[in-house]
């Protein structure tokens, strides 16, 4: 299988609830289709009927698995919690495909996570010393464990406690028999928000999650926050001591949907301003402004209209392609990216074009792009990313690849100018980014936002990871066979 994405760090997952109402499972459904650039690799939904939970998960896209109405009526129940996921390594198989569910003596419970544990070997280790049997290879089971043993008697204190001994980026779902439960880690690394649909609560990674459904929007969960949604109402503590908050700033840049609101800021604004912040660093004299399609849509606008450059449409994505091209012939393998993207050379021929991404990885997808809009005949291809250099791996919920495949930590500008083959190249500093998101730039003393893999300054520690960072986020499925 080849992945034609493969230049781009992957969200692992996105997560969704909703509590008392009439279509709980179609809803879910719903969302979970909005949020599904952030997990393509499976999904799952489970209800709670008053009596009895109901499940389906399976691989593949939310509309492979949800699509049928004999699915969604078999999810019957008034609360569900549904999740997509991304795998980071390996094979993607169901018994690691959320939200997970287990019966306890207090009675069953399903979780949903999005994030990465950065102790979770180490608590494994411990739990299975302890006598426990995991059924999963995923980070996420050992809050299964930690609740099951936790002696606090309440469900939302045995979570805490639970909770109170992992380290990582967490946004959980979780449904009992009485209520939906929704959190996020002390910082708040990865996103999770507050809304209502016809007077039913609703918990999403993303804003464009209500929109689908027609939801209102009420708040973001805070960092720290557990929000306990019941018959009684709606409950917010604050269990674990105050940290500042480390939002994952890369959401801004390529994760969430640019339809998104995120911690109160559009998605599709910042990222216009984080070109025009681009443009005012880095501007080069052109003919036209070209986005790679379709992420490096927003800042290319928003470069074009600060540098005045025509914004023009160089690049056409082909959309009906899917993320992956299943077993190609040897014939057709070679032509990798030019499956996905193709060089409208009507708009480029003889033109000085600069080619705006959000970001670059390894540098495979830009080498390929910078080739074919050379072919189509520009005469200066220059390059402008829309965020600083990637020279660090994700531990935090996002698949980047090791630091020896990060282009950017393995050459300086000159040698990535000619290793993509363009006449320039400019990354945003981070500065600039910090300014595009309405701080006046990074505070080095307190940086308001978890930018580690630009900077390398991991706000939460890296407990399974000796060394800090040089390594990509370990797979619990190869660690445990
Ligand atoms: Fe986001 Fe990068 Fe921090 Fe990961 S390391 S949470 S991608 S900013």
């Amino acid at each position: 299988m080849i992945r034609f994405d493969d230049d781009k760090p992957h969200e692992e997952c996105g997560v969704f609830g909703i509590y008392q109402h009439k279509d709980s499972a179609a809803h879910t459904a719903l969302g979970l289709h909005a949020l599904q650039h952030r997990g393509q690799e499976a999904a799952g939904i489970v209800t709670y009927d008053g009596k009895q939970f109901h499940s389906h998960r399976g691989l593949g896209l939310v509309g492979e698995n949800f699509s049928s109405a004999k699915v969604i009526d078999r999810l019957r129940g008034q609360s569900a919690i549904g999740h997509n996921r991304y795998a980071t390594t390996g094979e993607t198989v169901l018994r690691n495909v959320q939200p997970l569910f287990a019966e306890f003596a207090f009675g069953g419970m399903a979780i949903a996570h999005n994030g990465n544990l950065t102790n979770a070997m180490a608590l494994r280790k411990r739990l299975i010393d302890h006598g426990c049997l995991f059924q999963s290879t995923s980070d996420s089971e050992v809050f299964i464990h930690l609740i099951a043993i936790s002696k606090h008697a309440t469900v939302v204190d045995r979570m805490i406690d639970a909770l109170s001994q992992v380290e990582g980026a967490y946004s959980l779902v979780a449904i009992t028999k009485d209520a939906l439960i929704g959190v996020r880690d002390p910082m708040g690394v990865r996103p999770l928000i507050l809304g209502t649909v016809e007077g039913a609560p609703v918990l999403t990674s993303e804003s464009c999650a209500l929109d689908i459904m027609g939801a209102e929007f009420v708040r973001d969960i805070e960092a720290g926050e557990v929000v306990v949604i019941d018959d009684l109402g709606i409950e917010s503590l604050h269990p674990f001591p105050r940290v500042p908050p480390r939002f994952c700033i890369f959401e801004y840049v390529y994760f969430s949907r640019p339809d998104s609101h995120v911690e109160g800021r559009s998605i599709y604004e910042t990222r216009k301003r984080i070109g025009a912040e681009l443009a005012r660093e880095s501007m080069v004299e052109a003919d036209l402004v070209v986005p790679v399609p379709d992420s490096g849509v927003p800042a290319a606008i928003g470069y074009a209209a600060e540098a005045g450059q025509p914004f023009e449409l160089g690049i056409i994505r082909n959309h009906y392609i899917g993320r992956t091209f299943i077993e190609p012939t040897d014939r057709i393998r070679h032509l990798g990216v030019k499956l996905k993207h193709n060089a409208n050379a009507a708009s480029l021929r003889g033109k000085r074009v600069v080619l705006v991404d959000d970001s670059i990885v390894r540098g495979t997808t830009s080498v390929k792009i910078v080739e074919m809009v050379r072919a189509a005949g520009a005469a200066e291809v220059h390059m402008r990313v829309a965020s600083p250099p990637t020279v660090h791996s994700c531990f935090y919920g996002v698949d980047t690849p090791s630091r020896d495949k990060l282009m950017a930590a393995n050459m300086n500008i000159a040698e990535m100018t000619a290793h993509i083959g363009v006449d320039s190249l400019a990354y945003v500093t981070i500065d600039g980014l910090y300014r595009a998101v309405g701080e006046a730039g990074r505070d080095a003393l307190a940086p308001q936002y978890c930018d580690a893999c630009f900077s390398g300054d991991y706000p939460i520690p890296l407990i399974d990871h000796d060394g800090g960072g040089d390594s990509r986020q370990l797979s619990l499925l190869a660690e445990a066979e």
